[in-house]
Order: C-alpha cells, then structure tokens, then sequence
C-alpha cells in the first residue's frame, strides 16, 4: 500500500470525483523539512514551536531564525506557525506551572498570556520571519475570543514598536486552533479570524472527556464519535458560510480510515505528518467526495 501511495506524492490531492484537496505537512522541528521535497505538498499547516523549549527559553535570534529557515524553505506557499503550546502534556522548566490536572490547566495561549514577556519574544521573532515569505500565525487552545483579541493586540504593540526602531517585519493573518469544544460549539464569535485550523487531537479528548495520552480509554478517544464528527462538520459549514479557511491539522488528517468522514464533513484542507503524505493523498482519490 504505501509503495503504491508513492505514487500520488507527486501530484496534487484530488477525490475520484475530481474535488481539489489541499494537503499540508506538520512539522515539529525545521530540520524535518530537509527530507520533504516542497513540491509534494502545499504548504505547512502546523509548525510547532514547543522544540524551541525544551531546556531553557529561547531568545529572539533563536527563534528567527528557525522560522525564517521553514518559510524560505517553503516559497511561496503557506506556512502556518503556531504559538507555543506549553503546558498540559508539555511541560517546560521555567515556564509552565505544576497543576493537578495540567490539560485543563493553564497551557497554550493561557500560558503566553500569563507569561507576555516570554509571548513577546515569540511575537517579535514570528513579526521579522514573516517578511521571508508566506507566514500565518494561529494560537493553540483559544477557549474565549478575549484570548483571540489579547494576542492580536499584542501582535499589534510589538508591530509598533518594530516600526518605530525601523525594523524590517511583516503582520502575518493571525488564526486560532480550534480544539477547545467552547469554540467548535459557538464558532460565530470568531468570525473576526483570518482561519480555522481543527486540532482533532484535542478536541476529541476533550469532547469525549478521554486523554489522548492514557492507553485505558484509547477506545473512547475516537474521532469517529458522531459527538465530534458533528463539531468537525459545523466548523467546516460555519467557515464556508462566512468565507473563513479551515483546515484540520490532528492526526485524523492523515488517518485512510478517517479522511472520507472528514471530507464528508466538507474540509477541503488537511495537514498532515510528513510519513503520512503519500498515504493521505492516496485515501483522498478513494473517496467520492
Ligand atoms: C491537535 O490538538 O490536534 C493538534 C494538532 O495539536 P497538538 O497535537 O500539538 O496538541
Ligand atoms: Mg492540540
């Protein structure tokens, strides 16, 4: 199967009925990119960016020059950098705080904006990337749009005071992972975001109240579960309904046995892992979408 996957790679997404799909790769670090040939994909959807804190904070430069290196790496197609997602099943020393339950804890975006000298760096190091190529930035485990409104303003003040010192940097389009059910349940209070990406990952284990990371209720923690296959359909309706892009970019997207319910339920965007592309591609022209 995965010799005859192969053979899509090279060529773009398309159902047996001829419905354009966009497949994205996931990265984790910026050296995974060295073995992807840009060609067979059509951008990053998830650049994550908990690598960069992993022993210590990481300073500007540092974090420059890891995005910097994705986005020229990737052309002109898109690359979509999240804010750090410390916290809950990635801890980081100085940093994250210890909790009792750290995946309803303070993890995220709530994380970033307790700690706004360390988000400032980030915003700062993503603000100057961004002018090497075709940056959009999104924010893990958005719950509020106050959250969604307190990082763009700061995304705004950093931009200022970049203008002021003369510093060469671009405001890329700022998006929100949806994978708090809050948001998937009252999408319309986010109609102000540039894009959607669906963190399926989560937002199953927290609809179907099983940690992604406990062996003993894996069997609960399906995507499959109409409860969530009905979030995922009414996110992808509400953002065709109000010309929002939304992507998914758990590990669903690059799942054969989950793709056709996920284009079923209308996403024309998935991200996947870069083991998964021929796969993923290869599922796509399968289904009759
Ligand atoms: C998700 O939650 O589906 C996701 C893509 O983010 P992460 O796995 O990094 O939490
Ligand atoms: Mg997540």
């Amino acid at each position: 199967r995965q010799g005859q996957a192969q053979t899509f790679l090279g060529q773009p997404a398309v159902t047996k009925a001829g419905t354009r799909v966009r497949v994205q790769v996931n990265i984790a670090y910026p050296s995974d990119v060295d073995g992807i040939d840009i060609e067979t994909c059509d951008g990053v959807g998830l650049m994550r960016t908990e690598f960069l804190f992993g022993k210590s904070l990481p300073d500007e430069e540092t974090q420059y020059h890891a995005y910097r290196k994705v986005l020229e790496w990737a052309g002109d197609k898109p690359v979509t950098i999240r804010t750090v997602d410390a916290g809950g099943d990635k801890p980081v020393p100085g940093f994250t705080v210890e909790e009792t339950n750290p995946f309803l804890g303070l993890r995220g975006i709530r994380l970033s904006l307790a700690r706004r000298d360390i988000f400032r760096v980030q915003i700062r190091a993503l603000l100057r990337a961004a002018v090497h190529g075709n940056l959009k930035v999104m924010f893990p485990m958005i719950a509020t749009t106050e959250e969604y409104s307190q990082a763009a303003a700061l995304f705004a003040e950093e931009q200022t005071a970049l203008a002021a010192r003369g510093v060469a940097h671009k405001l890329p389009p700022l998006g929100i992972m949806v994978e708090v059910p809050s948001v998937a349940i009252a999408p319309e209070a986010f109609a102000n975001v540039a894009f959607f990406s669906i963190g399926s990952n989560d937002l199953t284990q927290y609809v179907m109240a099983a940690a992604r990371d406990n062996a003993a209720v894996v069997s609960l923690n399906s995507v499959r579960h109409p409860a969530v296959l009905r979030l995922i359909t009414a996110v992808a309706v509400f953002g065709q309904q109000h010309g929002i892009p939304v992507s998914l970019c758990g590990d669903a997207g690059g799942d054969p046995a989950v793709i056709p319910a996920l284009l079923e339920a209308g996403l024309r965007d998935l991200s996947v892992a870069p083991a998964q592309l021929a796969m993923a591609k290869a599922a796509i022209a399968d289904v009759s979408v």
